[in-house]
């Protein structure tokens, strides 16, 4: 009792044809966006901002109405179509997309980081240059810029994986401190060496006083293979009272 329909299918055809071709299009456009979008920022701050909040989602978009897109194209040369077709076709042009997807979805989680990490890395330690002389600043270290840090900012770098860079130009004495934040910033797993270890929790064992130092237990979790690590910090003692002293001389 197969009912094989034989109308005129050029209609769909068509239809599906400019859907996809839309669909690429804008695929397309999505990504020329972001990287207009990319270069026009200038300051390396905000760049690595927004290449760590942006990129991979914004190729996940793209990628997705390019997957759509295909879908459509594959269905628009359709000659003759009975009930079964349908579902046949309906189920294939399902999976296949799925699969695509969930390819293309995992190589954004795991390859990809790898080559944004070299791209962010080279943006954090870019040498930025000074608005009053025009010249490269220099970046200090641990021990210097907490001179520059306040309260807030020490207990900050000290509890939440959060990391301050201060950079100094050295003539006039202008600072300029970047924040960022650990806990939105995976690291390479030490099991699987993917860029998908991250700080989950952060634990403080003991507080520190005036006279000892405190500790801090930091919990990572690898979104790839799923291990878990500890770590223990060290908190330094009396940290507050430095702060505030050195916060008020400067
Ligand atoms: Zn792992």
């Amino acid at each position: 009792m197969e009912e094989i329909v034989t109308q005129n299918f050029d209609a769909w055809n068509a239809m599906a044809k400019s859907v996809a071709y839309v669909a690429w299009a804008v695929s397309i456009l999505i990504v020329i966006y972001h990287v207009i979008r990319l270069a026009s920022i200038n300051d390396a701050k905000v760049k690595y901002d927004y290449i760590n909040k942006s990129e991979i989602r914004t190729l996940w978009i793209a990628a997705i109405v390019l997957i759509i897109g295909c879908c459509f194209y594959a269905n628009s040369n359709i000659q003759k179509l009975n009930t079964l077709w349908i579902f046949v076709l309906g189920f294939t042009t399902f999976a296949m997309g799925m699969i695509v997807a969930l390819i293309i979805q995992n190589m954004l989680k795991f390859y990809y980081p790898f080559f944004i990490e070299k791209r962010l890395k080279a943006l954090r330690y870019k040498p930025r240059i000074s608005p009053k002389t025009g010249k490269a600043m220099k970046l200090l270290g641990e021990s210097e810029e907490d001179a520059y840090l306040d309260e807030g900012m020490q207990a900050e770098e000290n509890l939440f994986s959060m990391d301050y860079d201060v950079w100094k130009d050295e003539v006039t004495g202008y600072v300029k401190i970047e924040k960022y934040a650990g806990h939105l910033h995976a690291v390479q797993c030490p099991e699987c060496n993917y860029q998908t270890f991250k700080v989950v929790k952060e634990e403080i064992m003991k507080v520190p006083s005036e006279t000892d130092e405190g500790e801090l237990m930091k919990h990572f979790l690898c979104s790839y293979c799923g291990y878990k690590a500890k770590k223990t910090v060290t908190l330094k003692a009396a940290t507050k009272f430095e702060g505030s002293s050195t916060a008020a001389t400067a």
